[in-house]
């Protein structure tokens, strides 16, 4: 019995003594960096956010694009073909932060590109900032800044991984698409200033423009762009996945008498410089200057793994002027393919192919314009939140005495004037009641809920996670709408927007290539809050600091085998 027992006590001995020599768990963990080589990592990670980029569009127009932009993404890559965006609303300025920090407005606090400020009805865009002043140009368009938003992003995790040693670098036209992806610790974020035609920084990154960016500004890379004339890149009559070229719901340039081509940018951008931005040299001049940032901070060659965020924003602003379904469209992503192609194969050249990791996902989608999709009997109708907040008012007004309790209904969200409802010691649960009832009841508006409700509400599943990961208690609207399928809010009759729950709106795509990646897809479900996690993974560093997605095991997976 005795020596039994002693036996039993020398192998548990044995066992965890081998255990704690090799320096192991007991489990085998599943991603861990092999113990005898040092820590492996690329030498840069480009984060490409194409704006306004429907999945459906890496397919719509595959058999035209090169061997070396999308289908190389596709080809060599690992496309994740069912990525969903999982908040309301689908716009811009969230879309990027959610790519970038893994979470949603509800805790990020970037609850759309414009919100309310609840209780006190301030207006507020999301990258505004009073404290700081544009480098590059004197002009509003750079008193800017990511301190709305309130989590940290992958990149700034990088950069707390390596004690700083990363740099990180965002490119975007916009500024918002610039200055969201590259964080709160970034090295710099540059966006085009339309006053100027040229890129531009603020105070809150540095004081004075480095010497690179001074120098491609002075060569006025747009105006060259802009010179030579927007025509289609093949014969206009070979553009066979497009409507005919003048459709009563594309839009049109100032000046310009009728939608069709050729587009006389030259022209165009004498009397606009902003315009640049919803033609495909936009993209070609982002993309331009991303090459210019690799160099200018040597990016690829520092001591630590370094980051850079590209925006490619003219897919979005030709969406918008013209709609998915014109040649202006399908011209942009043909172009955005050769500019793409040339960039990695830049990137080959520069840092090495293998040596960088590469993803490419969109902000958000967007629908159909509304009378291309009447045409063809498909649901679809306008609507306006400015009508419904005049009759709203009125209503309410007439049950609670008074007047314009209602303050917005932007981002088809209800905003209430807080002051009034707390100075005149008003019933707001009884307000929100006849609001829901009220809106409800209206033609378009599939669903009007009380977002302090939720749990009790009729709606199916995913928009109701959707609203509530979306719905920031300070910065969001009390009451959520969500408009029947096809329905969008406009002003106008031409092109189209986006912002709701909708699969056009909402399935991007994703794709990820270079170190690391093994060539491959899956149809799985994957949320826009699993991008952020995936490269953390990678990246071995923490995941940003209001995370809540998940890692994608199909494509960190195979580090297992490593
Ligand atoms: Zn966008």
């Amino acid at each position: 019995m005795l020596r039994n027992v002693g036996f039993f006590v020398l192998v548990l001995g044995l066992f965890f003594s081998s255990a704690a020599q090799s320096g192991k768990p007991l489990r085998r963990q599943a991603s861990a960096a092999p113990a005898t080589a040092p820590l492996s990592r690329p030498k840069l990670v480009v984060g490409i956010v194409v704006d306004q980029m429907r999945w459906d569009y890496l397919y719509r127009y595959y058999d035209r694009y090169s061997s070396g932009g999308f289908r190389r993404l596709i080809g060599e890559g690992f496309s994740c073909e069912n990525t969903l965006i999982n908040y309301l609303p689908s716009y811009t300025a969230v879309g990027h932060t959610c790519i970038f920090t893994g979470s949603v407005p509800s805790l990020t606090g970037i609850s759309s590109n414009d919100w309310i400020e609840q209780m006190t009805g301030q207006h507020q865009y999301c990258t505004d900032d009073s404290t700081v002043s544009a480098v590059g140009s004197n002009t509003r368009g750079g008193k800017m800044s990511p301190r709305n938003l309130m989590v940290s992003t992958v990149t700034d995790e990088l950069r707390l991984a390596t004690n700083f040693r990363s740099r990180v670098v965002g490119v975007s036209l916009k500024d918002r698409a610039s200055i969201l992806p590259a964080g709160h610790a970034a090295t710099a974020a540059f966006w085009f200033d339309d006053g100027s035609g040229n890129f531009i920084t603020s105070t809150y990154y540095m004081q004075q423009l480095p010497a690179w960016v001074e120098k491609y500004n002075s060569g006025q890379p747009a105006a060259k762009l802009a010179a030579g004339g927007w025509n289609t890149l093949y014969p206009i009559g070979t553009y066979r996945e497009s409507d005919p070229d003048d459709r009563p719901y594309e839009g049109r340039f100032s000046g310009e008498t009728t939608s069709t081509f050729p587009h006389k940018t030259d022209e165009i951008y004498a009397r606009s410089r902003g315009s640049l931005r919803a033609t495909p040299f936009g993209n070609t001049l982002t993309l331009d200057f991303a090459r210019q940032a690799v160099e200018g901070y040597q990016l690829g060659h520092g001591e630590a793994t370094d980051f850079l965020t590209i925006n490619c924003a003219s897919t979005d602003y030709v969406g918008h002027m013209f709609g998915p379904n014109s040649i202006e469209a399908e011209d942009t992503y043909l172009r955005l393919d050769k500019d793409l192609a040339a960039f990695f194969q830049f990137l080959d050249a520069s840092v090495g192919k293998g040596q960088y990791l590469v993803f490419l996902s969109a902000d958000h989608g967007a629908a159909h314009s509304i009378g291309f999709s009447q045409e063809h009997e498909i649901p679809a109708d306008y609507w306006n939140d400015g009508a419904l907040v005049d009759s709203l008012n009125k209503m309410l007004a007439g049950r609670f005495g008074i007047e314009k309790l209602v303050r917005s209904g932007m981002n088809y969200q209800i905003s209430f004037d807080m002051g009034k409802i707390n100075g005149y010691h008003l019933d707001f649960d009884a307000i929100k009641k006849r609001t829901v009832e009220y809106c409800q009841q209206q033609p378009g508006i599939a669903y009007a809920v009380d977002m302090a409700k939720i749990g009790e509400a009729p709606i199916p599943e995913p928009i109701k996670t959707m609203m509530i990961n979306g719905y920031n208690f300070k910065r969001s609207g009390a009451v959520q709408l969500a408009l029947n399928a096809g329905w969008f809010e406009s002003e106008g009759k031409t092109g189209t927007t986006h912002g709701s729950w909708n699969p056009y709106d909402t399935h991007i795509p994703l794709l990820f290539m270079g170190w690391g990646i093994q060539h491959g897809s899956t149809n799985a479900i994957v949320n826009m809050t699993d991008i952020a996690p995936t490269i953390a993974s990678l990246l071995h560093i923490q995941m940003p600091s209001g995370c809540i997605g998940r890692p994608i095991q199909a494509v960190t997976g195979h580090q297992d085998r490593q």
